[in-house]
């Protein structure tokens, strides 16, 4: 989407082969490739003997089959959720029949505002509504297993509800889809919100965690830096948007046309809700007017 973040898009692990991405963390990718997990979606094990996984994935035999079989003879004592899309939380009930372990996450699939009238989540085909944790995690709280220590990180802003998860002993964060090496994740009303995703990328940028492991591809390198990239993407965005603001009011199609260049035409709706969740944030800071709620459909202008 945009050439001024330094993505890396080298990965490849077969999809169901286990491997050990660093000591003490093994990775499984899931076959479910798309323009929006990239390969697929990456489940991780934590630990040797009783160990976490994050992030099971979607409800596909084969995947939960090879993370079953990655783990035998060994207790999963936790399963932990970055966040409640399709393609990383309803493996969980079934992992959890198998292995017995405690379901653990920030909570329940929620939007991040309330609906406006008429509104439905707009990717409700993408949200894992079913999905309830056994215990809540709040910021901050820490996990742990014998030779492993997860700390919990709020991260709202893809959906309300995302964590990552740092691990003490590697020096690293499960970053989710908040960051990713390959793109960055679509934030999209009512389900995120991007007041609260720019502040989630301003926490990591205060942390020293230099590597992250994402939920789709592979490893973000020199993470504190690329997450500064990341917030100069995200207000290049935003000036991008007044730009075309500037020269008279727009609607959300005409402010796709103006920022995206070469978009993929899969993405053109994803595009459309990125932008609307800019011009939400826009109108609450008080830069930008429209008729009502900001909605996909409404016109757009300069107070
Ligand atoms: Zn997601």
């Amino acid at each position: 989407m945009s050439d001024d973040i330094p993505f890396d898009k080298s990965f490849d692990l077969a999809p169901e082969t286990v491997e050990e991405v660093v000591p003490g963390v093994r990775r499984v990718l899931a076959d479910n490739p798309s323009p929006f997990t990239f390969k697929g979606t990456v489940s991780y094990i934590v630990g040797r003997g009783r160990v976490a996984i994050i992030d099971p994935g979607p409800l596909d035999e084969a995947h939960i089959a090879a993370l079953l079989d990655a783990v035998r003879g060994e207790t999963v004592t936790h399963i932990l959720v970055t966040h409640t899309h399709r393609d990383h939380s309803p493996a969980v009930p079934r992992i959890k029949a198998a292995t017995g372990a405690v379901v653990l996450a920030e909570g329940p699939h929620r939007p991040a505002r309330p609906l406006h009238v008429g509104e439905a989540p707009r990717l409700d085909a993408s949200n894992d509504t079913d999905f309830r944790p056994d215990r809540s995690l709040h910021d901050g709280e820490v996990i742990a297993g014998p030779g492993w220590t997860i700390e919990a990180v709020a991260t709202p802003g893809h959906t309300a509800n995302h964590m990552a998860f740092a691990l003490k002993e590697a020096d690293l964060l499960f970053s989710g889809d908040h960051v990713m090496a390959w793109s960055t994740p679509v934030v999209a009303p009512p389900d995120g919100a991007m007041s609260d995703y720019m502040a989630s990328l301003q926490k990591l940028a205060r942390r020293s965690e230099p590597v992250y492991l994402p939920g789709h591809g592979g490893a973000v390198r020199d993470a504190p830096r690329f997450v500064a990239h990341y917030i100069r993407h995200r207000q290049a965005r935003e000036a991008s948007v007044l730009h075309r603001l500037a020269k008279g009011e727009a609607d959300i199609p005409t402010l796709v046309r103006a920022i995206y260049i070469g978009l993929d035409p899969r993405l053109v709706k994803a595009a459309g809700l990125s932008v609307l969740a800019h011009l939400e944030d826009l109108v609450t800071r008080g830069l930008v007017v429209t008729e009502g709620e900001p909605s996909i459909a409404g016109r757009y202008r300069l107070p």
